[in-house]
């Protein structure tokens, strides 16, 4: 707390609202009850020399926010004033909301740009002029779509009070613990999100996919997607943490949530989200295997029986010794015919010369173990005499 004050002395020196900055140790700024896991970033006596634009844009945010926090709270007045034209023609009165600033405090720090529409200082019964007016006609639109900043927002607060970003009623629902995870997992929250297909970003828009709508008008729990519902629980595990709750009494509401949530889903009628993707992960079969009649499919590195969980050790490496030697590598098409016919006609090694031939091959098991080589047969071809092998 020493080091703060003697902080704020350095950087206080020569600010032109230098005199209503005043080190306190209120607990609004010092409050070690509220100490977690992520702690305040301050700024250090040592004054920066040479920084790049964006380092001082970094730096300057750091060290404006600890400012700010010795300044007089801003304060300002919820203002209504109800208007009443003066002309019998024009009925009905007119109402302006708005706030009336009446400290600016720590808002000069960085001359913080309210949406609040400021109003005129006035006093009941006054009687103004009407300087200028004029009509205009107003279609209400659907709320925009969220972006990454307004999604984190509704995450902070689980939905309460986000309009007003400075609210207390927004500081006491992040306070309390009313909120998705934490600075440092609700990005990657939206990430997965995004990884798995349910949302898309247009430009900064976040936009709900196909698959997202499917799983959100389908999933039979729908709890899940009940904002309240997971503020509840994040609300809990902050008063576990403040003792106010018990973590046995926690973990039998997940397991018997969780249990009952398993038994709905279980229930519930098979619907298939996404065809094209179950499609793309049925695997084809590219003939029967010669030991033992299962299918051959394709692994990374080779094409091997389907039933090797069985004991079956047939495979076709892909980095065969026999065949890189003339500078080949089994396909698809190659292990198709050979598992069709038990013979496959090879266009194109390569032989110990660097000439091209063709030739019949063969995958033989050897008669002393369980495992397969190459046999290799040479075609009459005019261009295998040719060449000479
Ligand atoms: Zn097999």
């Amino acid at each position: 707390m020493g080091k703060a004050a003697k902080v704020l002395d350095n950087l206080k020196k020569d600010l032109p609202y230098e005199n209503e900055i005043n080190f306190s140790k209120t607990k609004r700024v010092f409050d070690n009850s509220k100490v977690e896991s992520h702690s305040a970033i301050i700024p250090t006596y040592l004054m920066p020399k040479s920084l790049t634009t964006d380092e001082e844009i970094v730096y300057n945010s750091i060290k404006n926010r600890f400012i700010m926090q010795f300044m007089p709270v801003a304060e300002y007045e919820e203002t209504i004033i109800t208007t009443k034209v003066n002309h019998s023609d024009i009925k009905g009165i007119f109402l302006s909301k708005g706030k009336v600033q009446l400290i600016e405090g720590w808002k000069k720090v960085e001359k913080i740009e309210s949406k609040d529409t400021f109003l005129p200082n006035v006093n009941i019964n006054d009687i103004v002029n009407i300087v200028d007016y004029n009509m205009t006609s107003h279609v209400t639109k659907p709320p925009k779509h969220h972006t990454e900043k307004t999604l984190l927002r509704v995450m902070e607060t689980c939905g309460k009070g986000h309009e007003d970003e400075n609210s207390e009623e927004m500081m006491a629902a992040v306070l309390s613990g009313f909120s998705i995870g934490t600075p440092a997992t609700r990005a990657e929250t939206i990430k997965k999100l995004k990884d798995v297909g349910y949302i898309t970003s247009q430009n900064k828009n976040l936009i709900c996919t196909e698959l997202g709508k499917k799983i959100v008008e389908t999933f039979p729990v729908k709890q899940l997607f009940d904002l309240e519902f997971t503020g509840r629980l994040e609300k809990t595990l902050s008063d576990i943490e403040k003792q106010k709750f018990s973590k046995e009494n926690f973990i039998n509401l997940i397991v018997d949530f969780t249990t009952k949530s398993v038994n709905t889903i279980k229930g519930d009628k098979d619907i298939i989200l996404n065809e094209v993707s179950k499609e793309k992960r049925e695997i084809e079969v590219l003939g029967k295997c010669p030991v033992c009649g299962h299918g051959i499919i394709e692994g990374t590195k080779g094409f091997g029986c389907s039933n090797w969980k069985n004991g079956c050790k047939f495979v076709i490496w892909k980095n065969d010794k026999f065949l890189s030697t003339m500078k080949k590598k089994p396909t698809k098409t190659m292990v198709k015919t050979l598992l069709k016919n038990g013979v496959v006609q090879v266009k194109g090694l390569t032989s110990k010369k660097g000439n091209k031939f063709d030739a019949n091959l063969r995958y033989e098991k050897n008669p002393d173990n369980d495992y397969f080589s190459w046999k290799m047969e040479f075609i009459n071809t005019p261009q295998n005499q040719k060449s000479n092998v």
